[in-house]
């Protein structure tokens, strides 16, 4: 039988199949198109030009990096614009997109925006959010094969690719796509937590720098781990010696959490020695590396990770240096055997006479179940730049935050913490806040920060790390991820900060003093 002769047509956005695109439903009738099969297009198409202009209004109408008025006149508006959020009778595909993208388009924190620097979050490729609306339309759940047949064919291609980057050397790589770091390094301990028990041990301690992801620390608690033992980093970097002497007083497995660019400042810990050390101690190494893996893209700046390979697991998102839309995490593992432990059965998804037949089993190659496929986006973004097109945006992020630091040191009334800057972040504080004492100077740190924030002006970071002098201070904290904007994008910002901690300094100044 063909499946041509009792396949169903459901009329979809193109009634007559003559390519005349009509998603709306007639007043009064609910919209029920769908956005799948051949018909999907013509819905999707129409919806999608109605979102594409809504972006472009709200954009416009934001006129900066972040809406002005700080949460309490952004959530107004944002109320004004779109109660009742759950009418009694629907206002349509069309005035709900224009109405919801357009409201929250303009109170975005847009990081296409230059001046929107202070996370790791990235503006996303267009090809990567176009091919996010793919993965929308088609919704393939990466839990089984039956709903997912070629996003999991193509989720084993790229996890291939991925795992090969990070362990060029091994035969036997393997990588796992999740939500991002925290659910990587999560995985990553409870690898590590299994691999311990195995061995017949109770548990495993983890051992990281107080530079290391919170994600760390939650990871063990989720995990009914011991609190992980930390070290301190007085430079932001992780002291192998220091590693060296906790390790030495444990007994039982270890693993050791190195990472490959840390929030505060992009620093990469010292991942030759670390490895060392903890092949030393017969301990294990995970190398999180969320922010700093994308390097490996660029032949000139993968050999900042050189000791990457030593690890047994490495964190590695691309929803940072990697312009994806959230989420796009990897884990990779030295080799696919260590994620045996994450197998699991359950006869509607992956039972064994299924398996037996030749469907592929996804449901050990994650924690979730139902998931997004990912994967889409990573591909289509992986295709369209290619490593050396991926590894000269990294580069152009590094260069630009070496401009900036370099606009820093020039600038009279700024100070830049002493120090190499990390992979592409830039601590700096108003040389104003070293004229108070201490805890004044930082309040005034956190005062422009805020101030730019409800002005709507800029969306610059905040990071506590040691100055010169060993003290630990406030800093202003620029993130600089943009694929595009360059040192002399962002000169500004600087003289709208100094300004803006003049501008505070004389308010205050004018105040009248309180009661004594
Ligand atoms: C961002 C980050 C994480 C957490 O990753 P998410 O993708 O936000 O879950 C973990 N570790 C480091 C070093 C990070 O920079």
């Amino acid at each position: 039988m063909s499946r041509d002769d009792r396949h169903p047509r459901i009329p979809g956005g193109d009634p007559d199949g003559a390519g005349h695109p009509d998603a709306s439903a007639p007043p009064g009738e609910v919209d029920v198109a769908v956005a799948g099969d051949t018909h999907g297009a013509y819905a999707l198409g129409k919806l999608t030009s109605v979102v594409l202009d809504a972006l472009a209004e709200g954009a416009t109408v934001r006129g900066g990096p972040l809406p002005g008025g700080g949460p309490d006149a952004v959530a107004e508006r944002l109320r004004a614009a779109c109660a009742p959020v759950l009418p009694e009778h629907g206002t349509g595909a069309e005035e709900a997109l224009r109405t919801v993208v357009r409201a929250v388009a303009e109170g975005a924190a847009d990081p296409a925006d230059p001046w929107c620097a202070a996370h790791l979050h990235c503006p996303p490729l267009a090809v990567a959010a176009a091919a996010d609306l793919a993965a929308a339309a088609l919704n393939p759940s990466m839990d089984s094969w039956d709903q997912a047949p070629a996003a999991a064919a193509l989720e084993q291609e790229v996890t291939a690719a991925l795992a090969a980057l990070v362990y060029p050397r091994r035969t036997a790589p393997d990588a796992l796509i999740t939500s991002g770091g925290t659910e990587s390094n999560l995985v990553a301990l409870l690898l590590a937590r299994e691999r311990a028990r195995a061995a017949g041990a109770a548990t495993v301690r983890v051992v990281c720098g107080d530079n290391a992801h919170h994600s760390v620390r939650r990871a063990t608690w989720l995990l009914g781990l011991p609190e992980p033992v930390t070290v301190e980093c007085p430079g932001g970097r992780v002291d192998p010696a220091a590693v060296d002497r906790v390790l030495a007083g444990l007994t039982g497995p270890a693993l050791v959490v190195a990472t490959a660019g840390t929030t505060d400042e992009g620093l990469v810990d010292p991942l030759p020695h670390l490895a060392a050390v903890a092949a030393r101690h017969g301990a294990e190494l995970h190398v999180d590396a969320a922010y700093g893996g994308p390097l490996l893209f660029s032949d000139r700046l993968a050999p900042l990770l050189d000791g990457l390979e030593s690890a047994v697991s490495v964190t590695f998102d691309l929803h940072k240096l990697g312009w994806q839309p959230v989420a796009a995490g990897v884990l990779a593992v030295s080799d696919t055997g260590l994620l045996a432990p994450l197998a699991l059965r359950a006869d509607y998804l992956n039972a064994d006479d299924d398996g037996e037949a030749g469907l592929p089993d996804l449901l050990g190659r994650s924690i979730r179940t139902t998931r997004r496929p990912d994967v889409l986006k990573i591909a289509a973004t992986l295709r369209a730049l290619g490593r050396t097109g991926l590894g000269s945006l990294v580069e152009h992020c590094v260069r630009t935050a070496r401009e900036f630091a370099a606009f820093v040191d020039a600038h009279p009334a700024l100070r830049r913490r002493p120090g190499e800057p990390g992979i592409s972040t830039v601590l700096f504080r108003p040389t104003a806040a070293d004229a108070l004492p201490p805890a004044e100077g930082d309040a005034l740190v956190a005062e422009v920060r805020r101030r730019l924030l409800t002005e709507g002006l800029a969306v610059v970071g905040r990071a506590v790390a040691e100055d010169a002098d060993g003290t630990r201070r406030l800093w202003l904290k620029a993130t600089l991820l943009h694929p595009r904007a360059a040192g002399e994008d962002l000169a500004g910002l600087l003289d709208l900060v100094t300004a803006t901690a003049a501008r505070i300094r004389t308010t205050h100044a004018q105040e009248p003093e309180g009661p004594r």
